[in-house]
Formats: C-alpha cells, sequence, structure tokens
C-alpha cells in the first residue's frame, strides 16, 4: 500500500502541468464543439429517413440533442405536424422525396420554433411516435410508426387529441388494431373490387391479342353493378380507369374503405395452352404448388412498372405485414374462397384443385379478408373467347355476388368484430 502512494505522488508532481495544460484544452474543445451547452445554439436535425410503402410507413429524424417535440393531426388534407424547438435542418432533400404513404415532406422554420409536416396519400393512423436516444450514444430521434387506415379512423384520433389537451399523448394502439368494421354502427359490408394492372402495366396478352388490364376492367365493372343491385353493400374499385395503381396502394384502398372482402380480379397465361378455368387465390407464406408461386411471383412483378426501384427497405416492411396477417383474417379469407369455389363450380369451369395460395403483396392487408380469382387463362383460346363474352361474364359475377352474399350473412350472424 504504502509503495503505491509513493508511486501515485510521484506521478502526480510529474504531470502536474500536463494535467493543467490538457483540462485548459477539454474546456476549449467543450466551448467549441458542445452546443448542448449553449441554449441560443438551434436544435440540429442531422438526418431523415422513410422506409415503407403505402400500407405503413416508417419514419425516422435524427437530432444532435434531445428534441421537446410535440404533434398533432390535421384534416383536408390529412396531416401529421409535429411542433420542434428552433431547428436547423441539415437533411438531404432526396431523403424527403415523398413515398408510400407520406405525399409530402414539409419542414422549416416559424419564428418561435420550427415544424415538419407529412402529408398522407390518404387517412393514416400514428401507431407510435416516440423520442429515443440512438443507439450510439450521439444523440437523439424522432421515430413515427404509421398505417394506412380509414377517413373514420383519422376522425376518431382527432376527436381523442381534441380531448386531451396535450398532444404528446401516445396513440392507444389497442384501440387501433381493435377497430374492425362491425364495431362502426354506420358502416354496411364493404366490397373492394381490385382489376388487375393498368395504364403501362398491361398484365398478361391473349392468344388473339386480348390485354389482361381491359378484361380485369370490365369484369370489375359488371361485377360492381351486380354487388350495388343488392343494395346491402358498398361497392369501391381500386381503380375505375385505365391507370396504373402500385400493389400496395391497392391495399391502401381496401383500409380506406374499412372494407370487408378485397376482390382482386385477374386473368393470366399460363405455357400450358390446354389449362383452362377460373382459380381462386389466398395470402400464404408458402405456396400451395410451384404453379401458384410462379403466378405469385409473375404478379408481384406489376409495381416494376412504377418506375422507382422496390429496394432494401420493402424485404423489411413485407415481412412485417406477412407477421400481421391476423389469423382471423387469414380464416375469414380461406372462408371466403371455399365459398366462392362452389358457387362459381356452379357456373363457370375451373382448374383441378381450384383454390390455391402463395404470397400475392395484393392480399397482404393484415385485416382485409381477401382472394384473387384467375377468372381464366387468356392463354387459352376458349378461355379468351369466353372472357370477351358478356354472357359468361355475367353469369361469373353473379356466381361471385352469390358467394358475396353468403360470406356476408354469415359475418352478420357470427357478431363478432373485426
Ligand atoms: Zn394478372
Amino acid at each position: 500500500m504504502g509503495l503505491a502512494v509513493t508511486a501515485n505522488k510521484g506521478r502526480c508532481a510529474g504531470g502536474h502541468f500536463l494535467h493543467v495544460a490538457f483540462a485548459l484544452f477539454l474546456l476549449a474543445v467543450c466551448l467549441v464543439f458542445s452546443p448542448a451547452s449553449r441554449a441560443d445554439v438551434p436544435l440540429s436535425a442531422t438526418s431523415y429517413k422513410m422506409a415503407g410503402d403505402a400500407t405503413r410507413m416508417r419514419v425516422v429524424m435524427t437530432f444532435d440533442r434531445e428534441p421537446d417535440v410535440k404533434w398533432f393531426l390535421l384534416r383536408g388534407p390529412n396531416r401529421l405536424v409535429i411542433d420542434l424547438p428552433s431547428t436547423r435542418f441539415a437533411i438531404n432533400a432526396k431523403d424527403v422525396k415523398p413515398r408510400g404513404l407520406v405525399r409530402d415532406v414539409r419542414y422549416g422554420d416559424l419564428g418561435e420554433g420550427s415544424r415538419l409536416i407529412l402529408t398522407g396519400k390518404g387517412p393514416f393512423a400514428i401507431d407510435k411516435l416516440d423520442v429515443l436516444r440512438n443507439d450510439d450514444g450521439n444523440g437523439y430521434r424522432i421515430a413515427i410508426d404509421m398505417s394506412a387506415a380509414s377517413e373514420r379512423e383519422f376522425d376518431a384520433a382527432l376527436a381523442n387529441q381534441a380531448l386531451t389537451t396535450g398532444s404528446t399523448v401516445s396513440t392507444d394502439k389497442g384501440g387501433r388494431v381493435g377497430t374492425g368494421p362491425i364495431s362502426n354502427p354506420g358502416h354496411r359490408f364493404t366490397v373492394v373490387i381490385d382489376p388487375g394492372h393498368g395504364g403501362v402495366d398491361g398484365g398478361a396478352e391473349g392468344l388473339n391479342g386480348t390485354v389482361e388490364k381491359n378484361v380485369t376492367l370490365a369484369f370489375a365493372a359488371e361485377l360492381q353493378d351486380k354487388l350495388a343491385a343488392v343494395g346491402n353493400y358498398d361497392v369501391f374499385m381500386t381503380r375505375e380507369t385505365d391507370e396504373f395503381l402500385r400493389l400496395d396502394e391497392r391495399v391502401r384502398i381496401a383500409r380506406q374503405h374499412e372494407a370487408d372482402l378485397l376482390i382482386s380480379i385477374h386473368a393470366d397465361t399460363i405455357s400450358l395452352k390446354g389449362i383452362r378455368g377460373a382459380t381462386v387465390y389466398t395470402v400464404s407464406d408458402k405456396a400451395s404448388d410451384p404453379e401458384a408461386q410462379a403466378l405469385a411471383d409473375r404478379e408481384n412483378l406489376s409495381d416494376q412498372f412504377a418506375g422507382m426501384e422496390i429496394k432494401d427497405d420493402s424485404k423489411e416492411v413485407t415481412d412485417i405485414l406477412i407477421d400481421l396477417i391476423r389469423r382471423e383474417t387469414h380464416n375469414f379469407s380461406m372462408s371466403f374462397a371455399h365459398t366462392l369455389v362452389g358457387q362459381l363450380s356452379t357456373s363457370v369451369g375451373l382448374i383441378n384443385n381450384p383454390q390455391r395460395s402463395a404470397g400475392f403483396k395484393v392480399l397482404k392487408a393484415p385485416d382485409v379478408p381477401s382472394v384473387l380469382v384467375e377468372l381464366g387463362y387468356l392463354s387459352n383460346a376458349k378461355d379468351e373467347a369466353q372472357l370477351l363474352s358478356a354472357d359468361w361474364r355475367g353469369k361469373a359475377a353473379q356466381s361471385i355476388t352469390n358467394a358475396v352474399a353468403l360470406f356476408a350473412s354469415a359475418r352478420a350472424g357470427s357478431g363478432t368484430g373485426g
């Protein structure tokens, strides 16, 4: 012990001058490089990132120190407003380029503080908004999880916000997820019909030049008329004209309408010209058979026509979506597919094993039972002729309408919320 003290003393005496110099140096460093110690230096926003698609997004903005944030929603258009202390935005312009669920990003100085405004492509829900310390210990970040929702859900969040004076309320995630269509008293059974392809994405082409995007739109219009004629349903189309729509945009539209069913209409080709008949698909992680897998791969390519890369983050987001497809929703999809196959079999030809499954992106709404109907094969001359026949289309649309009626009354009878 004595030895240790002696050694210590010796080092102190010897290094005294150096210690003082180092302390002065540290002080200088602190004054120059630590804005946190100076109240008049604005907060610095150092990066901005958005990942996800039209159904679900994560937005992250990083800061040099902890930001004091207040946030609230505005409608007309649907916006998320985040108020910040006076902030210097040192972020990359290309990172704020609109994408997915966000159609506009604005930020700037208000005189008294700064503001970030995200405008949604439609109504959305804030599932989470947190201020977190960065993992590397340098600075903080705001992390926002948002997802496509209906106008009613957005209004409910607005009303909730009006009741709580503070705008830093955290969202009631349980309430958000549990808000099913049937718990909404004014809600009628709602069907969203999705005519496959459109615009630059023509889809498959028939032996005699029939283009899939036109067949799907004509059939969807017929189905819409038949369903509307029943009088008990609200019926919407994801597109009513020859326009291009990304697959996630189709899912977003279904969620916006709080759809009880999404029916995506297709008529593809297959290399075996002898194969004909209708097929009904539901979503699954693992395809029911190699043909179903190949078809899902082809259909999922539609997004390539968007002219924007579906890159890095989409993998992660896709996986999240698969996890989120709730068992209940999946059971309803399977049950409707089963009913639909039964009804179609009375009026139109079906292929062998007509109820199949694969990883179709357009069927991945977590809370909307969804099926994809391949009406027939444009690679088969007889199927192609049928798809162009108003009489055949009428019969097939009537069968789908009958299946919807059976499914809707079963849902109403079960009395369970979504
Ligand atoms: Zn198709």
